[in-house]
């Protein structure tokens, strides 16, 4: 008796532990957008832990083509990624050439992010074209910045060549890069506002250069998940007028591999608190229910679809 006690109690105690699920959202550099809006839908998931049993955490990475690579390969279970490689990737393009992520699916788009070219007022980097002869931080491979400034070379004429110098360094290091005079400028695809922008604009004068012009006119009607967007003035110390560039959306996207259950539980998280989670970063000021569904280049998961209809939105 005593015996078949002892077992039942240490049932009790392990299934709970087995019957959890664990789930990670690869995001970005820490002082990046992506970083704390892991942090943010993992707090309201692991609100309900107790009822859903799902797990959330959040891993700092290198950014979109890592983390869809990553999902991909089954090692992250979510991930935060531009909607330009979102589409690469689906369609076998650009960095997923012949390498097309059959297993990508959209959770939500959640907030517009700007490619933004932060440099040194000094530099004197008035338009893309003056980027020649500079050192300018593309980006680390594996970052969606990257990808996104190679895309904007095609567009307007330019070569990694014509620069003096074409940085790989990560997201993190490269304001220090710039107050430090190591690099001209950098590209950024973010959300605005960001720590990293801030950090860069209160250790140095910085100038963010205006992207636009016919060349990028024309990239904008060529594909459809770019959209022209504007920087709003103030964000950053010395950006006193709206900032004209074009941008793309930062979407949560995870694999089919991925239960529908965690799915279904990060989704109703999210939008059963949505005026909450709308507070918890100033890049999501703008965003609405619906604009939640607006760009995705990767087909909705099941757990998503199955929310969105409940909630009457799809
Ligand atoms: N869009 C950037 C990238 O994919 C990351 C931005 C962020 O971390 O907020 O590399």
């Amino acid at each position: 008796m005593k015996k078949i006690a002892t077992v039942a109690l240490l049932g009790a105690l392990i299934i709970p532990a087995f019957t959890a699920e664990f789930v990670t959202i690869g995001t970005g550099g820490v002082t990046g957008t992506y970083y704390p809006t892991g942090g943010a839908i993992c707090r309201l998931v692991n609100k309900y832990k107790k009822e859903t049993k799902i797990r959330c955490s959040v891993e700092s990475t290198g950014g979109s083509v890592y983390n869809i690579k990553t999902i991909e390969n089954g090692e992250l279970d979510f991930g935060i990624a531009q909607s330009d490689v979102v589409y690469q990737a689906s369609n076998g393009t650009g960095n997923f050439k012949g390498k097309k992520a059959e297993k990508l699916k959209s959770v939500m788009a959640i907030y517009p992010e700007l490619l933004t070219l932060v440099t040194r007022k000094d530099s004197n980097i008035n338009s893309i074209k003056d980027i020649k002869g500079k050192r300018i931080n593309l980006g680390n491979p594996g970052s969606g910045n990257e990808a996104t400034a190679l895309t904007l070379f095609d567009a307007s004429g330019i070569k990694k060549e014509d620069l003096k110098f074409a940085g790989t360094l990560k997201a993190s290091e490269m304001p220090d890069a710039l107050r430090d005079n190591k690099i001209d400028g950098y590209f950024y695809m973010v959300g605005h506002p960001t720590a990293n922008i801030k950090d860069a604009s209160n250790s140095v004068d910085v100038k963010i250069t205006e992207l636009s012009g016919s060349n990028i006119d024309n990239l904008i009607k060529k594909y459809p998940y770019f959209a022209k967007a504007d920087i709003p003035a103030g964000m950053y110390k010395g950006n006193t007028s709206n900032i004209e560039t074009f941008g793309v959306k930062a979407v949560l996207v995870t694999s089919d591999d991925v239960s529908e259950k965690a799915v279904y539980t990060v989704v109703k998280a999210i939008l059963e608190n949505f005026d909450k989670f709308k507070k918890l970063h100033p890049a999501y000021n703008n965003i609405t229910k619906e604009s939640l569904l607006d760009g995705l280049s990767a087909p909705l998961h099941k757990g998503a679809k199955k929310y969105f209809k409940e909630a009457g939105l799809l």
